[in-house]
């Protein structure tokens, strides 16, 4: 049990199918805090973090890492890409980065190697039905975690075991797809190992880490990696990723228990987006979709792909703001809808059976839905220079209060433009 009065948990959600803007709201809230921990996922993740310096493109370190002397932790939940995670480590070193003592990676974690990232393409080349992933072999580790075979972080610290799990990987993998090009694999996979000298001193225990921190009365923020719609067990399955993604996966991938979570936060844009395939009940129009793609720069800072772009669905936040629990809402991107005279929110779905108002689980089902839409009116303003809530056009304040409603969560961050300053606190 923690002790009252002692330190703050918050966890930063994404409430939609990802791509909400979580880098840019945990990179103005790391300030405050003083571990920034990933708890699932990898190195699908693409935060966009711009600061004075430039941009910065964040896969698996936590975006935290842009502020000077806090702790980033990589958590059990993720499955760690080690010879990409050194590749960035070596890139924010290059760039002036101090980072010694900064980041600490969990025993518990399981590495991603690169006959995972082989499996993921020869699958997504070979399945009937594709899921979009975006080939990082994310989905093939966390089989490896769930089917008891993975190799966890703990094992670069017993070098013959983990030179043996890897080649025994290796050839499982090989097995699979006996036919296809494995050129290279095998010194892909030596190029990884290798790293693990390096992995060694970095490794901890993060729930350990993060439990001490919180009866120290330290701010800890958890961060979440792609959104609701993609979680394994809440999401639009089969078009999901392999973790959970949802609040409850912080304190799991982390390590520590539900009650020493504070606060949820979760981020939405004040559209949608999707990447990758499966159900978008709200895509716009194909006139409207390029318009706002074009305004939000709507293509993935991991893969490049160019984003799906729809309405805001309330139906998908209400999933967000019961699943997650969120105790806020952070909307991301209202200044991407200045110039759009009407605007829609789509509070229920017509199905053949009828009106429904809660997220379904058969997903098949959703490409067939009719959102119900409310109109309201644009702002045509330009919201990007706004630093309160009254600094904002009525008609922009009345979207965001309908958005609190229909989803009744209140609105505590708008992020009006891409830079750190461009942010309002209610
Ligand atoms: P994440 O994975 O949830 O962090 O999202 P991404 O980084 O993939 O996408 C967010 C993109 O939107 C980045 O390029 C951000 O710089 C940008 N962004 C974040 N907030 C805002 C905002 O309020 N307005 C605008 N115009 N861009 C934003």
């Amino acid at each position: 049990m923690r002790v009252a009065g002692a330190g703050r948990c918050t966890v930063v959600v994404g409430s939609q199918w990802g791509d909400e803007g979580k880098g840019k709201i945990v990179d103005v809230l790391a300030e405050e805090v003083d571990i920034v921990a990933r708890y699932q996922g990898g190195a699908n993740a693409g935060h966009t973090v711009h600061v004075a310096d430039g941009e910065f493109v964040l896969h698996q370190i936590p975006s935290g890492i842009l502020h000077a002397d806090k702790r980033c932790l990589i958590g059990n939940g993720v499955v760690l890409d080690v010879a990409r995670f050194f590749e960035e480590y070596d890139g924010l070193a290059n760039r002036g980065i101090d980072l010694d003592g900064r980041i600490g990676v969990s025993l518990r974690a399981h590495l991603l190697l690169p006959y995972h990232r082989w499996l993921d393409q020869a699958r997504e080349e070979a399945a009937s039905s594709q899921i979009g992933t975006t080939g990082r072999g994310i989905g093939p580790a966390y089989e490896d975690k769930a089917g008891r075979r993975g190799i966890r972080v703990v094992d670069v610290h017993a070098p013959e075991r983990l030179a043996a799990m890897a080649r025994a990987g290796l050839e499982r993998a090989r097995a699979a797809f006996p036919d296809r090009d494995a050129a290279g694999l095998a010194e892909e996979l030596e190029g990884a190992l290798s790293t693990a000298p390096r992995l060694a001193p970095l490794t901890t225990e993060t729930g350990e880490e993060v439990w001490s921190a919180l009866q120290g009365g330290k701010h800890v923020l958890l961060e979440g990696a792609q959104g609701t719609v993609l979680d394994l067990d809440h999401g639009t399955y089969p078009f999901v990723t392999s973790s959970t993604t949802t609040a409850a996966g912080a304190a799991t991938g982390i390590g520590v228990g539900p009650t020493a979570i504070d606060e949820v936060l979760g981020v939405v844009k004040a559209y949608t987006t999707r990447v990758g395939n499966g159900p978008l009940p709200t895509a716009f129009s194909p006139e409207m979709d390029e318009r706002v793609r074009r305004l939000g720069g709507e293509f993935g800072a991991t893969t490049g792909r160019p984003r799906r772009c729809g309405w805001f669905d309330a139906v998908v936040g209400r999933l967000a703001a019961r699943v997650n629990g969120l105790t806020g809402l952070a909307v991301t991107k209202l200044d991407v809808l200045d110039t759009l005279p009407a605007l829609r929110i789509a509070t229920g779905y017509r199905t053949p059976a009828g009106l429904v108002e809660s997220f379904p689980a058969d997903t098949a089902l959703l490409d067939r839905v009719e959102p119900v839409y409310e109109e309201l009116p644009g702002w045509q303003a330009n919201t990007s220079e706004a630093r309160s809530l009254a600094d904002l056009p009525a008609a922009a304040r009345a979207y965001l209060d309908r958005v609190e409603e229909l989803l009744q969560v209140p609105v505590r961050m708008v992020s009006v433009g891409t830079r750190r300053q461009q942010i309002i606190r209610t």
